[in-house]
């Protein structure tokens, strides 16, 4: 057993940092005023390979592993994590179009995904069903020309803002396997958005409803066999869920390393604050919490790489435990920097919101209780 990283793994991890720090951190307090992240900053994350994080090399991708890819989020989340999640939805989809998708699919999505002209969104809840997503009600009517796609989609990261959407919706019958998954380009007639939802955190991310009144969807945009797409969205979601536990990480540390230096130059009682012992007790609750959910995650990583029978369990796992260490630990980090942590010129505030929702995002902290109690009560 080797808990280190490779030479190639600290140096993903180094690019995907120093880029974060270069061209994301400067901006992520203005781009979450302005509520939008620039369409150029896409090409620039995707000329260094991390739009196809996990899409093989004959693809087109990088072909890394799940566990390099936690590296990469966990890199970019310290300097903003609501951009570094919004590209993992992209590697959400681009992953789907390149398993799923026929070679004609591929052809027509895959290259402009790899390079991010084509940024995509992943399209399940709905206003009626979120957690219990298999009861969706969007419906993919056959034509004689491909599908008719009509329904609403809410919450939906990049609603109204990327430029093509993997959509779940129902071509059979009322249970999961149902259900399809198609590819809508912007654009398409019939397809309009919801107004812009006021966020706690994630602000530069656009979130909007999507709302699909008798799309027509070329028969190609199927992503591989009718009835499947419901277990495509829940295998993206494996994934999906190391990517936000890394990211919970990855902006946990950032709280952290500047709360360190905050409390040493920071006096009270005539000595800096990092000498109370008490406090020094919860820096140090603090680094093993990280610490521990760090290793927890590239655990349940390798589990997914190594096609684990219990991955999914662990993916749950894991996306419960650090999310939750995580906000537990930017909160602390607020706490440690005084009325100087509610102001926003900290950078702390925005974390603590940014992070709050990752215990409700990729099925939420109670389905992943859910999904870990069953797999024990199965056994
Ligand atoms: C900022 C943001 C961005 C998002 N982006 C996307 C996106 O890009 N694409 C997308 O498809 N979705 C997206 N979502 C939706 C997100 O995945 C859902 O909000 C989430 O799955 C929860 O669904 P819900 O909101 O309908 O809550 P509900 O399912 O109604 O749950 C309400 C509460 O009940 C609990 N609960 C539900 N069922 C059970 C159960 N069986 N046992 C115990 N507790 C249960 C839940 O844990 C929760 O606490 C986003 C959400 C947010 C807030």
């Amino acid at each position: 057993m080797d808990f280190a990283l490779s030479e190639e793994q600290q140096a993903i991890f180094d690019m995907a940092h120093s880029f974060g720090q270069d061209n994301i951190a400067p901006h992520a307090q203005q781009w979450e005023r302005e509520g939008t992240i620039p369409k150029a900053l896409w090409p620039e994350i995707a000329a260094l390979g991390l739009a196809g994080l996990y899409v093989p090399e004959e693809h087109g991708g990088s072909g890394l592993s799940r566990l390099d890819a936690t590296l990469v989020f966990e890199a970019l989340s310290m300097a903003c994590p609501s951009v570094a999640a919004f590209l993992s939805i992209h590697n959400m989809c681009a992953k789907m179009l390149s398993a799923f998708g026929s070679d004609e699919t591929r052809e027509k999505y895959l290259p402009k995904a790899l390079t991010m002209e084509t940024v995509f969104s992943y399209c399940l809840t709905e206003p009626g069903s979120g957690s219990d997503a298999a009861a969706l009600k969007t419906k993919a009517t056959k034509t004689n020309e491909g599908y008719s796609l009509t329904g609403t989609k809410s919450f939906i990261s990049g609603g109204g803002y990327s430029d093509a959407y993997v959509v779940m919706a129902r071509t059979g019958d009322d249970t999961a396997r149902g259900i399809s998954a198609l590819v809508i380009e912007d654009g398409t007639e019939g397809l309009s958005f919801g107004g812009l939802e006021d966020k706690m955190g994630w602000r530069s991310q656009p979130t909007r409803q999507v709302q699909m009144d008798g799309c027509k969807i070329p028969p190609e945009n199927l992503l591989g066999e009718e009835g499947k797409g419901f277990k495509y969205a829940m295998m993206g979601l494996d994934g999906g869920r190391l990517n936000i536990s890394a990211c919970s990480l990855g902006a946990a540390q950032t709280a952290l390393t500047a709360t360190l230096a905050y409390m040493h130059d920071r006096k009270a009682f005539g000595q800096s604050i990092d000498q109370f012992q008490a406090l020094q007790f919860r820096l140090a609750d603090m680094e093993i919490e990280l610490q521990a959910a760090r290793v927890f995650l590239r655990q349940a990583a390798w589990k997914l790489d190594t096609q684990a029978p219990d991955a999914t369990q662990f993916c749950a796992m894991a996306k419960k435990f650090c999310t939750e260490a995580g906000s537990r630990i930017v909160d602390q980090c607020l706490q440690l920097h005084g009325g100087y942590g509610y102001l926003a010129d900290y950078g702390i505030e925005k974390l603590v919101r940014d992070l709050r929702v990752h215990q409700i995002l990729e099925g939420t902290n109670e389905i992943m209780r859910m999904i870990t109690a069953r797999a024990m009560l199965a056994k």
